[in-house]
């Protein structure tokens, strides 16, 4: 049966794009994939600027929220990257072994390093230390929004370099497990919903703060007037209809917005009465966990015993491939 193993980066709030483009599966797989893996990924939210304070109130913070969001630690693994360092390890492996230019080329690495004065070498390793994340397990399914999918050709290609290098078949190729809903825009709607862009609608927010960012959200930019017909397939409000209305709603809001029978106001009051829906009781259970913080911790800590099991064996065979393992006496 296939490997799942995902990640997020605790850089700030879960947000209803990591929601709908990733953790949602995640949920979803745990019940058709026992023995899932999902990682809180801290070494990679300190490639910038950081405060080592926010960053622990933030991994924390993400660790209750993707338990909040449905991640059940009697069904998955979850736990701190950090707490498993064979990550680095392997990481290191893999650097020896990926071309630079290969990583150069990322967009993600030249969208951000293009706005800093001195890039940190680890902006630029991001993508190899993600290979080893999902190679530590040899996942080979790897659920994750559009944004991943260039990362997780390298690491098929990473995958492929080590086995022809060492010429065994060891790794397998990890696969992106892309939803509908595979890149969820800011509600700017200029860019993607990013941590990064302050664009964000978190997860655990009150239906209030909800409200007060889809009021002023932009829609569908021909529509100036109530009485112009809209073009749902380009407004950013539609795309979140189709993932928070129930169907025949997407249908009829579909069809008021073509033929101009509802305001964007209209709109956007039916999709908040979806989201209440779908995040109240997500919100509910971040409050129970707030309560219970211990409950968050031992889930980290038997899911961090799980994956140090899995990741040691791995690394185990990997100083074996590579010439790393324990000396023995000259025969
Ligand atoms: P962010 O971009 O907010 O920092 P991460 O890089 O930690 O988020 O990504 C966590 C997961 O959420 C990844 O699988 C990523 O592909 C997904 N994701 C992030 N932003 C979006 C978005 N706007 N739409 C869909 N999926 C997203």
């Amino acid at each position: 049966m296939a490997r799942i193993f995902s990640g997020i980066q605790p850089s700030g709030e879960l947000h209803i794009g990591n929601y709908l483009g990733a953790v949602k599966n995640w949920t979803h797989l745990q019940e058709t994939h026992p023995g899932a893996i999902y990682c809180v990924v801290d070494y990679h939210a300190i490639t910038g600027a950081y405060d080592p304070a926010v960053l622990r109130a933030r991994r924390w913070g993400m660790a209750k929220s993707l338990l909040a969001a449905g991640i059940d630690p009697a069904k998955a693994s979850l736990f701190m990257q950090s707490d498993v360092p064979e990550h680095t390890e392997l990481s290191w492996i893999f650097t020896t072994i990926t071309p630079l230019g290969d990583l150069e080329r990322q967009t993600q690495f030249k969208d951000k390093s293009s706005k800093m004065e001195s890039i940190p070498a680890g902006l630029l390793m991001y993508p190899v230390l993600q290979s080893a994340d999902i190679l530590l397990y040899r996942a080979d399914s790897v659920p994750v929004g559009e944004d991943q999918v260039q990362h997780l050709e390298l690491a098929r290609d990473t995958s492929r370099k080590f086995n022809a290098k060492f010429g065994v078949e060891y790794f397998p190729e990890p696969k992106p497990l892309l939803t509908p809903t595979r890149r969820i825009m800011g509600l700017d709607g200029n860019a993607k919903m990013s941590k990064s862009l302050g664009n964000t609608v978190g997860l655990l927010e009150s239906d209030e703060e909800i409200w007060q960012k889809l009021r002023p959200a932009m829609t569908d930019p021909q529509r100036v007037r109530k009485s112009d017909p809209g073009r749902p397939e380009v407004c950013n409000i539609f795309q979140l209809h189709k993932a928070f209305s129930a169907e025949p709603t997407v249908e009829h809001v579909r069809q008021q917005c073509e033929t101009a029978g509802w305001g964007c106001m209209d709109c956007k009051k039916v999709l908040h009465e979806g989201m209440v829906q779908e995040l109240t009781p997500i919100r509910r259970r971040a409050e129970a966990l707030d309560a219970e913080p211990q409950r968050v911790l031992d889930a980290l800590a038997s899911g961090a015993a799980t994956a140090r099991g899995l990741a040691q064996e791995t690394m185990r065979q990997v100083r074996e491939i590579v010439g790393l393992d324990g000396l023995s006496l000259p025969a």
